[in-house]
């Protein structure tokens, strides 16, 4: 958590004269959207009507969320993005910790004027002017939490704020799943649920709304899943032809590469796709333990993350990249 001097000093800045910007990750997920949302509805309470950006669109499953039409979508916007930056006093860096991971908006970022404050939960944060920044929480929509709960204003935590902070610890923790979800995320989520948010709904609103062309997807990607390193590494990839082929829709993929670590003795599994429209192909990894995919992304991969669910590009054929990771998983120690 920020320092009391720093958590007085950023409300300082928390005014409705200055203008507050917060963006947050290339490929928004849950809690991406969830954090950033949660924030603006939180400051919202304080008369101050903060203007939320992302670099690229998000999937249709999280526009349901309270305000998710106003956010400024910068591939579409750029003119807005860029003059809501330029202007900004303060900006929120919620989910993610480099400039490289904000995609056209990391140049403008870096070079505005305004106090950088960061709020994260991804390995080996980058400079901002304040940072919280830990690696135990399992979602950057907790940390907004604790944020709220540093500021002593648990009580304007709305159904606005519950709804948006409860779908983001919802979808990076698996649905209460993965490692780090603790006693304490369950105790905010309990919280959240007695200010309003509906755990039945979310969850219906978030993932039950399978397009047939993810359906489809899955199934093909299901019928070739292969494992290699003595059944410890699950392998899935889909090429841009089947995306087309399948009528791909954003978000059609999202979470496919965790049917490959619920395999029965696998550690870790990887999931290949090439982009649509730009010659590469996107990796998701995760893990299982102390397999650090983290560490393999960044040094195999132009990636990074967490040590059990990162990602990272590669700028070959599929072929030649599934071979290179063949090649490069051997030689990893689990
Ligand atoms: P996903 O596989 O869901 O796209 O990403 C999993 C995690 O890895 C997310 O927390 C995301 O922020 C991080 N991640 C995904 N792609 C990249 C990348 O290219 N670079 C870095 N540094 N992190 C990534
Ligand atoms: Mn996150």
């Amino acid at each position: 958590m920020f320092t009391d001097k720093e958590i007085s000093e950023i409300n300082h800045l928390l005014i409705p004269e200055n203008n507050i910007v917060i963006v947050t990750h290339h490929n928004p997920d849950g809690d991406a959207i969830g954090s950033s949302l949660g924030l603006k509805h939180y400051l919202k309470t304080k008369g101050i009507d903060a203007t939320v950006i992302t670099p690229n669109d998000f999937p249709k499953f999280l526009k349901w969320m309270p305000e998710a039409k106003q956010i400024v979508i910068g591939e579409y916007k750029r003119k807005v993005a860029g003059e809501a930056i330029y202007n900004a006093d303060v900006i929120f860096c919620l989910d993610f910790n480099s400039p490289t991971r904000i995609g056209i908006l990391g140049d403008w970022v870096t070079k505005s004027r305004a106090k950088k404050i960061l709020i994260d939960h991804h390995q080996m944060p980058e400079q901002f002017d304040y940072v919280y920044s830990d690696t135990t929480v399992p979602a950057t929509c907790q940390m907004v939490y604790h944020f709220i709960q540093a500021n002593q204003d648990e009580k304007s935590v709305n159904i606005d704020i519950a709804q948006c902070l409860y779908t983001g610890i919802m979808t990076d923790t698996g649905g209460f799943r993965f490692r780090s979800t603790s006693a304490t995320t369950h105790r905010i989520v309990a919280d959240l649920i007695e200010k309003g948010s509906d755990p039945a709904i979310i969850t219906s609103n978030t993932w039950d709304t399978n397009t047939i062309s993810r359906l489809h997807l899955l199934s093909l990607v299901l019928s070739r899943i292969e494992l290699t390193k003595e059944g410890k590494v699950a392998i899935l990839w889909l090429k841009r032809s089947e995306l087309k082929e399948y009528g791909f829709d954003k978000g059609d993929t999202e979470g496919f590469v965790n049917y490959g670590l619920s395999v029965l003795g696998t550690k870790m599994a990887v999931f290949f796709m090439e982009d649509l429209y730009e010659d590469f192909i996107k990796i998701s990894f995760r893990s299982k333990d102390s397999v650090d995919t983290n560490q393999f992304a960044r040094k195999h991969f132009n990636g990074g993350g967490h040590i059990n669910a990162s990602g990272g590009k590669y700028f070959k054929s599929m072929e030649e990249t599934i071979e290179d990771f063949k090649e490069k998983i051997e030689t990893e120690d689990f």
